[in-house]
């Protein structure tokens, strides 16, 4: 009875093993002296691109593991555990980037038996790390040029420019430029900011808003604008729509999507405001007979700083940070936006919101 219960309670701690071995997420690779797979687990044989860990028990490493630098490693543990405490970052079939992590086992006496070799997913932290390198590449290059201007101008002022009125004075206008620039660059960034670290609507302050009223407060607001340019604002009237959210930032989202309407036509053309609904959301759609965007710029054109035309934008005082803040301002109020596009037909933005019942 004795020698059941042992066994009973050995087969119960194998089960067990096994168990959390095989539903975790890293791979769990063991390996002897003879550098033999001894055990490893489900993630693990999906990383080293095989179909059972039954095939490759039992197998060298140098016949299952097609990674040379893995191999290398894995030799290294199992003879000197100190050089390798850092890891390494290698890369699967699938490009999928794996932390690789090694620690010797040893016996009872502290004598090394093998070694244990934890492979860990980091494919979307290096994706991470790679989008917020790119992003302050941008933005120390979009702050620098703003910068290195002004400083030009204030140097060209002190070195005797300054004597003269009508230099001064175009200088200075200069330098009000840039500054504004910059100003309009900080402001922007603040924004997608405090956007991103809005945790649940209530820090935002929801209720219900009335889409039409929206739209004429943003017409109010651009009206001067276009007709600067002649380009005429039509908004059809339809019945009166709500939804659940924040005045202020969808009158800022719809603002920057006039604006960029209003930016990228051409003078006597037209832009519409339509609102309209489909299932359980309504849509604000903003549609100019403008420049058009190309498709292969369509999916970018949301990204910090993506600009089709850099030299247009910046004339035209644009930061290259206005899509990305109203993606931003409809995500964070449970919708999406969407855009078609034709080059030199036009565009049309929308965004789409979750109805108030
Ligand atoms: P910007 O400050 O440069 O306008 P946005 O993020 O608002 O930045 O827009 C990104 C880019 O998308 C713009 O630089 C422009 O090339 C393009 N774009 C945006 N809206 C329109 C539009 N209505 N028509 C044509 N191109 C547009």
């Amino acid at each position: 009875n004795q020698l059941d219960e042992r066994i009973k309670s050995v087969e119960k701690e194998r089960n067990e093993k096994e168990a959390i071995l095989s539903n975790m997420i890293e791979g769990v690779i063991c390996v002897d002296l003879d550098e033999r797979l001894s055990s490893v687990n489900k993630a693990a044989t999906e990383f080293l691109g095989h179909d059972g860990s039954q095939k490759i028990l039992g197998s060298t490493i140098q016949s299952v593991i097609r990674h040379t630098e893995l191999q290398c490693f894995i030799s290294k543990v199992l003879n000197c555990a100190d050089c390798v405490k850092e890891g390494i970052v290698i890369q699967d079939r699938f490009g999928r980037y794996l932390h690789v992590h090694g620690t010797p086992l040893s016996n009872l006496r502290g004598h090394t038996t093998g070694a244990l070799i934890v492979l860990h997913d980091v494919t979307q932290l290096k994706h991470l790390e790679t989008i917020r390198k790119e992003f302050v590449a941008n933005v120390s290059h979009e702050l620098k040029t703003p910068v290195t201007l002004i400083q030009g101008f204030v140097e060209t002022l002190l070195d005797g420019a300054a004597q003269n009125p009508i230099d001064r004075d175009r200088f200075l206008g200069i330098i009000k430029t840039h500054s504004d620039r910059l100003d309009a660059i900080i402001e922007d960034l603040l924004t997608l900011s405090r956007l991103e670290q809005y945790k649940d609507p209530s820090e935002i302050g929801f209720e219900k808003v009335c889409l039409n009223e929206v739209v004429l407060k943003v017409i109010d607001n651009c009206i001067t604008k276009a007709a600067e340019k002649q380009i005429t604002i039509k908004h059809p009237e339809v019945s009166t729509m709500y939804v659940i959210g924040n005045s202020h930032l969808l009158e800022q989202a719809l603002l920057n999507l006039v604006e960029n309407a209003i930016k990228y036509s051409l003078q006597n053309t037209e832009i519409t405001l339509t609102l309209a609904q489909k299932d359980q959301h309504c849509m604000l759609i903003v549609t100019d007979q403008g420049l058009g965007i190309a498709e292969e710029h369509l999916s970018r054109i949301f990204e910090r700083f993506y600009r089709v035309d850099k030299a247009r934008s910046r004339k035209e005082g644009g930061t290259g940070l206005g899509l990305a803040i109203v993606k931003h301002i409809v995500q964070v109020q449970g919708g999406w936006v969407e855009v078609s596009s034709q080059v030199g037909h036009g565009s049309a933005f929308s965004m789409v919101l979750p109805i108030a019942s």
